[in-house]
């Protein structure tokens, strides 16, 4: 028999290459989201969109039943949406309210798999501070001190999930996903994210000029290709382990650095410029000592090789921004993350 699946947040970025790696198992697949997706056309067989804040949706969402629910819908956005406090009351209270329709709606239902997607954001702020040796063993996550609302948001969340297993027999899987990055993700408008914004930079920018990098760009992060994250995602959803676990890689690097890579894959002659903006932790790392343990997991790409597929696919999709009929599909490089 044909297996389903549910994905919320199927508009999204780690949303849309869900659906498409269901897809090619064979799935159906229903999607949802409040906005169709910006960057890609759907594979989902059915695409509602609607508001998951909205009970009454969501019940009838999940009117049917599916053998796998993916829970990644949530307001978020990278450091300039979530670290500047001016979206906090928004971050919290619409993926609160997402999230509990969500366990309302599964409540003594036979939802026989449930995925929800956590945050490295839940780690304390205290264990980040040293950029060279961050600590974010999923064990180090009390006594808490998430760094922004939108951290506080998915611990909470996250301790829900779990009160659903024990007392309503639910099975949620919980992931904590580090800086996923890839094509057909946001890269301008406010929403994107360091990896997607510097490819940006880069590609607008004119040699001889500067980019500006937010901080003075020793910060450091791990970011892990979509790819690896939707097989850790698939694989956890399918083990008899609930974690909460992170996703993520171990491939640490500051934020200058990154820079200067993306500033090699261009050609140009550019310098950076350090700015004062939001920053985030000093230093964020992966610990992937979990999940190796659990799933026998770990990253497939390396950094250069995600981060050259992502400014080919920032730089196309630049290109179509300024000439929206001249660019056919295919040379897109839509496809670059679909291998
Ligand atoms: P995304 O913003 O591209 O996807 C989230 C989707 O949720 C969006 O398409 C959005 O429209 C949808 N959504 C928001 N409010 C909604 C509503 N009221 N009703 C219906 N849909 C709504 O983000 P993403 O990068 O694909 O992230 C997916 C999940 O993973 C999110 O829960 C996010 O918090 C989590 N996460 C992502 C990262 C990352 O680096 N991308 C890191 C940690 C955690």
């Amino acid at each position: 028999m044909t297996k389903t699946a549910l994905v919320c947040g199927a508009g999204g970025f780690i949303g849309g290459h869900l659906v498409k790696r269901l897809k090619s198992e064979g799935f159906w697949v229903q999607g949802v989201d409040i906005k169709e997706h910006e960057h890609a056309q759907t594979q989902a067989d059915e695409f509602v969109v609607g508001d998951l804040r909205q009970q009454s949706l969501v019940k009838d969402v999940f009117d049917q039943s599916f053998d796998e629910v993916y829970q990644l819908a949530a307001d978020m956005g990278g450091a300039g949406y979530l670290f500047t406090g001016d979206n906090d009351a928004n971050v919290m209270h619409n993926s609160m309210q997402i999230n509990l329709n969500v366990l309302d709606a599964v409540r003594n239902k036979d939802v026989k798999r449930l995925f929800y997607a956590s945050s490295a954001c839940v780690y304390p702020e205290k264990n980040q501070k040293d950029p060279d040796n961050p600590n974010c063993a999923e064990d180090t996550v009390y006594p808490a001190q998430p760094d922004s609302e939108y951290g506080w948001e998915k611990l909470f969340s996250e301790r829900l999930y779990f009160a659903f297993n024990r007392n309503y027999g639910t099975q949620c899987s919980v992931a904590r996903y580090h800086n996923v990055y890839g094509p057909e993700g946001t890269w301008m408008g406010g929403k994107e994210k360091v990896p997607a914004a510097m490819c940006r930079k880069v590609a607008e920018a004119e040699s001889g000029s500067d980019i500006e990098v937010w901080g003075d760009g020793l910060q450091t992060r791990s970011f892990l290709y979509v790819d690896d994250c939707v097989e850790a995602t698939i694989r956890l959803q399918r083990s008899n382990f609930a974690g909460p676990v992170n996703i993520g890689s171990e491939e640490m690097i500051s934020i200058n650095d990154l820079a200067k890579m993306v500033i090699g894959f261009s050609g140009k002659d550019l310098g950076i410029k350090n700015i004062p903006g939001p920053e985030g932790v000093r230093g964020r790392n992966s610990d992937n000592l979990l999940i190796a343990e659990k799933l026998g997991w770990q990253p497939r790409f390396k950094l250069r090789e995600g981060m050259e597929r992502t400014f080919s696919w920032v730089q196309d999709a630049l290109v179509h921004k300024s000439h929206p009929e001249g660019l056919p599909h295919e040379s897109s490089g839509m496809d670059a993350g679909n291998k």
